[in-house]
């Protein structure tokens, strides 16, 4: 599948686009995967009421508030708490072909494990749209071991409109994995895919 990336000023100019707006949240951590495999960050996704993974943030409206204020209102029904979104969080803009006049602003935004793990928890206990829009928050397997296990299995689930290509170059941009891995993740993914029974 193909996304055109453009500017934020040129989505912005768009006429007749709907706006989405979605965020990783992400940052380090020390902890290891059976005291030996480093885990190095811990990045966010979500498991949508639709069975695909995504990033949290749904449609903002541009001509009645910023995008930054929209998806922060978006974070506090799909997270359950406020969560302040700025100018400098913003990564991308793309438009989808699989999703014909929607374009899909993408954010950043770095915290602390602690932090991460206050969002998680109030994902669960305080989210409105918990069990409903939002069926659970998972932290990204970034490392690789034998077997496919880890990103190329998770790579190889199925995820909402460009949130996987917004992974992977924000993996790769932010440097949480190297461009190396990304590429050998998403080649064994294909590969499970192609050989999963049905
Ligand atoms: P949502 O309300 O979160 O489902 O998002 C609103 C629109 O954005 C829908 O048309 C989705 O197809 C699309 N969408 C959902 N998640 C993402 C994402 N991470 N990246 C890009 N588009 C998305
Ligand atoms: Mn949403």
């Amino acid at each position: 599948m193909a996304y055109k990336q453009i500017s934020r000023k040129e989505a912005l100019s768009l006429e007749g686009y709907k706006h989405a707006c979605h965020v990783m949240l992400y940052g380090d951590t020390d902890a290891k995967l059976f005291g030996r495999i480093p885990l190095k960050h811990v990045v966010l996704m979500q498991m949508r009421f639709d069975g695909l993974l995504g990033f949290p943030g749904g449609l903002v409206n541009p001509s009645k508030e910023s995008l930054e204020c929209g998806l922060s209102r978006e974070l506090s029904e799909e997270l359950g708490m406020a969560l302040a979104v700025s100018p400098e969080n913003y990564f991308s803009s793309c438009l989808s072909h699989s999703a014909p006049k929607v374009v899909a602003h993408f954010f950043t935004k770095k915290m602390t494990e602690a932090e991460l793990w206050e969002v998680e928890k109030a994902a669960v206990s305080a989210a409105p749209d918990h069990g409903h829009e939002v069926m659970g928050m998972v932290r990204v397997p970034l490392f690789s071991m034998k077997s496919d296990s880890g990103l190329p299995s998770f790579l190889s689930h199925s995820f909402i409109s460009n949130s996987r290509s917004q992974l992977l170059s924000a993996l790769q941009i932010l440097g949480l994995v190297s461009q190396e891995d990304v590429e050998a993740a998403v080649r064994k993914a294909d590969s499970i895919r192609k050989t999963r029974p049905q």
